[in-house]
């Protein structure tokens, strides 16, 4: 990116492949930049704002400039103070110099870091009204991404994945696709049913809170290898998947059809004599008492189709129990042996690059407290292969071919969200200044999550619920009430702040990303967490919450949103009710709350909210400390609830639309198409 105006001596890098895509749209060039002509992205700033003081950085260490540090003088303190063009922040002790690697956020070196809210260093713009540099770009968008962390965790060594690399991706995401169709047709061929929705993502996330294995999305290496989800959702649907019937003749065919299934199923299988005779009498029973029942509720029909059920289950379940574990132990294989297929092919091109492969780096002789940063690797990067981008009307084009895929892989994102990712970028990735890779890690990052969420075609856009995100007056309210400045389960696309946890350490780093929740131990700091609906991991990520609360004495909070489960007994449910760290729980009600669309980043702005039908319970996991900072006061959690009324969420979109509108001065018209590369 271009430097700012300011004098110093720091040479100015050539416009990259990226600024030169970006300065021919509307999109956002950063408006710090004073010789900048381009049109800007709207931004809080006035135009003739005059520019900042700057004064001579000589005295600063050149990589601080090159971060982005510039030296300042407050006219109203009369004293000079540090600010950083990329992040906003401003200190009044000069900031330490650092290393990217070992410490991105160069916190380290005098040990534990100051408070967030220490006011002993720290400079808000606030404070300095008519000080200099309170010009800063400001993405507008369904985000904050100029909140910074108030966290604070044990530095942890850098990643062992090595970075991602675009035929290595493809490759993933072809053999995950053709797992995924082993999996439908093994479900289909052996079980007689359709693989339950979502339940192999659910597999994936649920294989991930144990996997020891090498491969950032397929599980490799878990014990057990049965998976309980996977075999808990077939089972469910054996012999038949049952849905709420809406009317009593729907109620009525449920249950002929439930006995039907029954029948057939023990007929054709081989089960114990006494199995096969229980389930056709029932069913049996079943058929006279449907032929001589005339006017019967739906009531009557759910009852009895329950009593069915409970009648015949246990031999059912008796009957295919074998024939299920081995479908979960055939796919958990087949998954390992690919996972072993992509990393040797990894390493492969890593070797023929003279890259060697990653060894775990020697234990820090002493583990320091530092601010949250950003997931860092091990190996350095390959060289990005051609990346082709074409900018259509309001989204981005992004295509990768290889001469071993019929046609080229096509990847879509909307400009605005396009433009998150390059701010997510500057703030957070430390290898690539000039953005040569930028456009090749998106179309990784979007490759992945294609692959996640099982869509093969790329072409269902379907509310994905496991990616579905509060509304963001919800999040401006947690982070003005309680001081939330981290989401525990996130991805860059759907973040809120700037930091968060994520699946994806690997694609999602340069982004953000603080790596997997569970992986995440952090000492202070105040969380939100939306975990995705998967039993397995919604469990394990309340364990992992008891436990940071217990482990840790300074202040520490975690509000947790869970959809409301009224008629089942999960385990997490009795985990939440039994905390003794729970201050408080309250139930949004179904129906009269949203959420925003997984798709968030491709779909029409129009179809982003979507109808909660279920409740969302709103459950306050905080250590003593915690509670003290940031405990739910009667006011906190109503203005929490009066976040959650819909229209709030409308009036703020429509109150960042028009300031949008007023100040772009040139939008997009012409697509353009240009191909990125650093060969
Ligand atoms: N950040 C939004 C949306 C949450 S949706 C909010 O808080 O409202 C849940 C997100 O968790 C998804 O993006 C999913 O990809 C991500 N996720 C899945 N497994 C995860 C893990 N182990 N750690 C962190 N995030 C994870």
């Amino acid at each position: 990116m271009n430097d700012i105006g300011g004098s110093n001596n720091i040479a100015v890098p050539g416009p990259s492949a990226w600024d030169q895509l970006t300065s021919s749209s509307a999109y956002s060039q950063n408006n710090n930049d004073a010789n900048a002509s381009a049109p800007t992205t709207p931004t809080k700033t006035t135009p003739n704002e005059p520019a900042p003081m700057f004064t001579a950085n000589e005295e600063l260490h050149p990589d601080l400039v090159l971060q982005g540090w510039r030296k300042c003088w407050s006219k109203r303190e009369n004293r000079h103070y540090f600010w950083n063009k990329s992040s906003g922040e401003s200190l009044w002790e000069m900031p330490r110099h650092f290393d990217p690697l070992t410490d991105p956020l160069g916190i380290c070196s005098g040990g534990t870091p100051a408070p967030h809210n220490s006011t002993a260093l720290k400079r808000r713009p606030s404070e300095d009204t008519q000080g200099p540099p309170m010009k800063r770009f400001i993405l507008a968008g369904p985000w904050d991404l100029e909140v910074c962390s108030n966290v604070i965790i044990v530095e942890r060594p850098p990643t062992l994945f090595p970075h991602p690399y675009p035929e290595v991706e493809a490759m993933r995401a072809a053999y995950t696709i053709r797992l995924i169709k082993t999996y439908e047709d093994l479900c289909n061929r052996r079980e007689n049913i359709k693989a339950p929705r979502e339940s192999f993502m659910r597999w994936l996330m649920e294989r991930k809170v144990i996997d020891r294995g090498f491969d950032p999305l397929l599980p490799s290496h878990c014990h057990p290898e049965i998976s309980s989800s996977m075999y808990r959702e077939i089972m469910n649907d054996i012999p038949l998947k049952i849905v709420k019937p809406k009317f009593t003749g729907d109620a009525r065919k449920q249950l002929s059809k439930y006995a039907e299934a029954a029948k057939n199923l023990i007929e054709i299988r081989s089960a114990p004599a006494e199995s096969k005779k229980v389930v056709k009498w029932n069913a049996e029973e079943t058929f006279q008492w449907l032929r001589r029942t005339v006017g019967a509720s739906y009531e009557d029909f759910q009852d009895r189709l329950a009593h069915l059920k409970r009648q015949c289950e246990p031999h059912l379940v008796a009957t295919v129990k074998g024939s299920v574990e081995q479908l979960c132990s055939k796919i958990y294989h087949l998954s390992a042996e690919h996972a072993r297929k992509i990393r040797e092919r990894h390493m492969q091109l890593l070797k023929d690059n003279g890259i060697p492969p990653p060894q775990p780096p020697p234990a820090p002789p002493i583990l320091r407290k530092v601010w949250c940063y950003p997931i860092q690797f091990v190996i350095p990067p390959l060289r990005m292969p051609v990346i082709e981008y074409i900018h259509e009307r309001d989204h981005m084009v992004i295509k990768y071919s290889h001469a071993s895929m019929p046609q080229p892989d096509t990847q879509y994102i909307n400009l605005t969200h396009l433009q998150k990712l390059e701010q997510l970028y500057r703030y957070n990735c430390y290898d690539d200044k000039k953005f040569d890779l930028f456009i090749g890690r998106v179309w990784c990052l979007l490759r992945r999550y294609q692959t996640f969420l099982g869509n093969i075609t790329g072409s269902t856009n379907e509310a994905e619920l496991t990616q579905s995100a509060l509304p963001v007056s919800v999040f401006e309210c947690l982070h003005r009430h309680f001081g939330v400045t981290f989401e525990c389960f996130a991805s860059p696309l759907n973040s809120y702040f700037r930091q968060y946890c994520s699946a994806f350490s690997d694609t999602d780093s340069y982004f953000g990303s603080r790596g997997p929740f569970l992986e995440f131990k952090p000492l202070s700091g105040s969380f939100q967490a939306n975990p995705p609906m998967c039993e397995e991991l919604i469990d394990a990520t309340l364990q992992q919450i008891e436990r940071l609360l217990t482990d840790s004495q300074e202040p520490l909070s975690f509000i947790v949103f869970l959809p409301e489960m009224k008629e089942s007994n999960l385990p997490f449910m009795s985990r939440v009710e039994e905390s003794h760290f729970k201050r408080k729980l309250v139930v949004v009600p179904g129906m009269v709350h949203e959420y925003r669309h997984g798709y968030q980043h491709v779909i029409p702005k129009s179809e982003i909210y979507m109808k909660n039908i279920h409740g969302t319970m709103v459950v306050w996991l905080q250590n003593n400390e915690g509670f003290s900072r940031w405990g739910p006061t009667e006011s906190r959690v109503e203005a929490l609830l009066e976040a959650f009324r819909p229209v709030r969420d409308k009036e703020r979109d429509k109150a960042q639309q028009d300031a949008a509108n007023a100040t772009i001065l040139n939008p997009a018209t012409e697509p353009t198409v240009r191909s990125s590369t650093t060969d």
